[in-house]
């Protein structure tokens, strides 16, 4: 029996309605950019597996540094030991995130990032003996499935069954370059009717949302407000982090930088899970304290494994080397060059680029999970390419290692398919 009829038996796949969609493709293989299914076909895996695999599938240097750690220390409770790749990693972490970040929390997933930056923010306040209890955010944005950040998330497409259980999040759009004000104006209406605790925002780039860029100057407006008012922030960089946006960080454009940082996905090059909540100085001494109870008190079994925090420096390293910055950089230009060809195509409603992020919007309505797009998902995967449409949104986010030719066969099966819409 296939790989794909095995796997009907006993598992239960995420986003999705298997009554109607019951099956999943069997990859075998993956290295470079390239994944391989049962059958022996080939995908350029366009999107890195939602934005993990930065350095390529099964990247050398990464494997064996992980191969090498294995054999050392595998795993070790973090709430009474430490060991050295956690403190490796830290320090190379504190040298490349924003200056004002000093101290550095592991999580387990994107999700539980951001839950443990909302519990950190509503407990800075509780223990200064402030009752805060709502939040700011973006309409539109995602920050996860864990109920923390389900609520914060704007973009709940799904979440009827749970609407009723969440934290209480007030919304403003994200900033246009035109709409300064009346984002201002909605920020002063929230903070003289409720306790603000925190706001929480995707830096630039609003990823599910369709990897929709919104304007600096407007964010670094809305941060300035936030820390004239004491609305502690919270940027969720688990989306635009390492990289991918030409910069380690997206918050590296904003001048005003984040209180606290969210960070997942490409942290481990996609070889395994993990996640860090980053912070200031001044909220980490928010928990210092003679009394217990004022220490944070969240904790996940597999914080900072060990295995998982070489993967991660082994991971900066390539990050911050010659080789990969120049990637980004020809990609970018690439991307450029891409946009200009395509944008005036009547199919084509606009284009953006960042880094090694290119979106275009169709000229079509589209369902985020409809007709139109599973039949361009099929379109592309008969093409030998995997692309993941959001909406109307088709977006590309190739591993820094990506060959120009692959790159360019992307390129030429995106403009195929504005044929066929
Ligand atoms: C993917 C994502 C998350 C959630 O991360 P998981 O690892 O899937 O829990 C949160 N925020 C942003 C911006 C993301 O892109």
């Amino acid at each position: 029996m296939s790989l794909k009829e095995r796997d009907k038996k006993h598992l239960w796949h995420p986003l999705k309605q298997h009554q109607l969609n019951p099956d999943s493709l069997a990859i075998v293989k993956a290295k470079g950019c390239i994944l391989t299914d049962e059958n022996g076909n080939e995908y350029i895996d366009a999107i890195s597996s939602w934005y993990t695999c930065m350095y390529g599938h099964c990247n050398d240097y990464i494997v064996e540094a992980t191969h090498k750690q294995m054999q050392q220390l595998d795993h070790v409770m973090f709430s009474d030991f430490t060991h050295e790749p956690a403190i490796k990693l830290s320090e190379a972490l504190i040298k490349i995130l924003p200056e004002n970040q000093n101290k550095i929390y592991f999580n387990d997933n994107g999700s539980t990032a951001v839950e443990a930056a909302i519990k950190m923010a509503l407990q800075f306040y509780f223990n200064k003996g402030e009752k805060r209890s709502t939040f700011i955010a973006f309409e539109n944005g995602f920050h996860g499935d864990t109920f923390g950040a389900m609520g914060a998330s704007g973009l709940s497409v799904y979440n009827g069954p749970f609407e009723d259980f969440l934290i209480e999040v007030k919304r403003i759009p994200t900033p246009n370059g035109s709409n300064h004000q009346d984002i201002l104006n909605l920020l002063k209406e929230y903070t003289s009717k409720y306790s603000i605790t925190g706001f929480i925002y995707e830096p630039l780039i609003q990823g599910a949302a369709g990897m929709k860029i919104h304007d600096i100057n407007g964010l670094n407006t809305i941060l300035k407000y936030c820390k004239s008012h004491n609305i502690l922030t919270i940027a969720d960089e688990v989306m635009t982090g390492f990289g991918k946006t030409g910069k380690y960080f997206a918050s590296d454009y904003v001048e005003t930088k984040p209180d606290i940082i969210c960070l997942s996905k490409a942290l481990t090059a996609g070889l395994l899970p993990m996640a860090i909540t980053s912070c200031t100085q001044e909220i980490y001494d928010g928990f210092l304290s003679d009394d217990i109870s004022k220490g944070f008190f969240h904790c996940h079994t597999y914080s900072a494994n060990a295995v998982a925090c070489a993967t991660a420096f082994a991971g900066i390293e390539l990050l911050t080397s010659e080789e990969i910055q120049l990637n980004i950089k020809w990609i970018n230009e690439s991307h450029k060059e891409f946009s200009e060809k395509i944008k005036n195509h009547p199919k084509v409603k606009s284009t953006r680029h960042i880094g090694v992020i290119f979106a275009l919007d169709l000229n079509t309505k589209m369902e985020r999970y409809g007709d139109l797009r599973d039949k361009l998902l099929k379109f592309f995967m008969e093409r030998g390419v995997f692309l993941r449409p959001l909406g109307n949104t088709i977006y590309i986010q190739v591993p820094y290692v990506i060959s120009k030719i692959e790159l360019q066969k992307v390129y030429d099966i995106i403009e195929a398919c504005l044929d066929m819409v």
